[in-house]
């Protein structure tokens, strides 16, 4: 890493140290890549105090302690994550130059792992709740409240969809509009009154909870419905500003558009996990980042014998060997 007039020039760079990020970052390491990390410590999965579907944990683990756990075994590779906010980017001479906001960062290769942030529900008082009976995600929480009262917050197709999937966990499922006109249309309409949702319109003015637990809502005809789970569909913000910047093509939603080994449409910049169109799971954003570090690895071996710096590599590793006893690791850029 060469730190010029401030700034930090790179082989590799990830922007964003949740699942994608230090899962790339762990391959990348081993891989003898110098790589750097940088995060804005924001990852969703802090938000999860026991993540149940994460392979080899079935015990559960919370997401904090995954985290940790994962930037532990990126260390063990000597791969440092830095706390800053990447501002801009930008490409220049067959490089990418980025702002954050403490400092300059240049860089070959460029990982997007920025995520998404899911919209909360607009009711006041609810924000604690995140992870405490507040859920975004079917496929992750579902199971843990199977049986349980839920309720469904929107007013689109997307909402009837949820609460008809909820189904298969509870058949207490209602579906809450909180004063908005609903938008669904006749179809999904039908299969309320086909399985008898119950809907409530009115708007919500707080909540009822025990500590950072939901216990209920809170309507302004001072009605109240008791759940255990509230499910929103108010939809995503996709952090896609860098591959923005870049002209990484990005589709209608604001996911940033790749190919099957995470390669955007700008040769160099790659992108992984919540902020592509993968489902947003830990799972899969940890095989994505993977799947991005592979491609990355491999496209930075392909230039090294175009540009024969591996014949550089493989000098430097030489002399060690016969100064050392044993060829030791180093992080010697490949490409310089
Ligand atoms: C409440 C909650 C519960 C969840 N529970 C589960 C669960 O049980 N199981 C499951 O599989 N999934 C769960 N998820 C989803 C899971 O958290 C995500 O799938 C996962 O975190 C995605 O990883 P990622 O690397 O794409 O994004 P993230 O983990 O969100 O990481 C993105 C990182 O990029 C950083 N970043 C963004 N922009 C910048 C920038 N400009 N500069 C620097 N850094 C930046 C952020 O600070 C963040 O640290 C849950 C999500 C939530 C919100």
């Amino acid at each position: 890493m060469n730190g010029m007039a401030g700034r930090v020039d790179i082989e590799v760079l990830i922007v964003g140290a949740g699942l994608a990020g230090l899962s790339a970052a762990v391959y990348l390491g081993s891989a003898q890549r110098q790589v750097l990390v940088i995060d804005s410590g924001k990852s969703m999965a802090r938000w999860e105090p026991e993540v149940q579907n994460y392979l080899g944990f079935p015990e559960g683990i919370s997401g904090e302690t995954l985290l940790a756990r994962a930037r532990k075994q990126a260390g063990r590779y000597h791969v440092a994550v830095r706390s800053d906010e990447i501002l801009s980017a930008r490409a220049k001479d067959g490089r990418f130059e980025l702002r954050g906001r403490r400092h300059g960062y240049a860089c070959q290769r460029l990982l997007i792992a920025t995520g998404i942030f899911h919209i909360p529900p607009d009711i006041p008082g609810i924000r604690p709740c995140l992870g405490h009976g507040l859920y975004f995600c079917k496929d992750c929480d579902g199971y843990r409240v199977q049986g349980k009262d839920i309720a469904v917050y929107g007013w689109r197709n997307e909402t009837v969809d949820y609460a008809l999937g909820m189904l298969l966990y509870s058949p207490c499922v209602t579906i809450v509009t909180d004063g908005h006109r609903v938008q669904w249309d006749d179809r999904h309409g039908d299969w309320i009154r086909e399985y008898h949702i119950p809907v409530y319109s009115g708007k919500v003015t707080g909540v009822i909870r025990k500590g950072r637990r939901l216990e209920g809502l809170a309507f302004a005809d001072g009605r109240r419905l008791l759940i255990t789970a509230l499910f929103t569909t108010r939809g995503d913000v996709y952090l896609n500003q860098l591959a923005r910047d870049l002209d990484a093509e990005t589709n209608a939603d604001g996911e940033i558009v790749v190919d099957q080994d995470m390669r955007t449409s700008v040769p160099g910049v790659y992108a992984a996990g919540c902020v592509t169109p993968a489902n947003c799971q830990m799972i899969i954003a940890a095989g994505q980042g993977a799947t991005a570090a592979q491609a990355i690895n491999r496209d930075l071996f392909l230039q090294s014998l175009g540009t024969h710096s591996l014949r550089q590599w493989r000098g430097r590793q030489l002399k060690m060997r016969r100064t050392r006893p044993a060829i030791q690791r180093s992080k010697l850029a490949l490409t310089r």
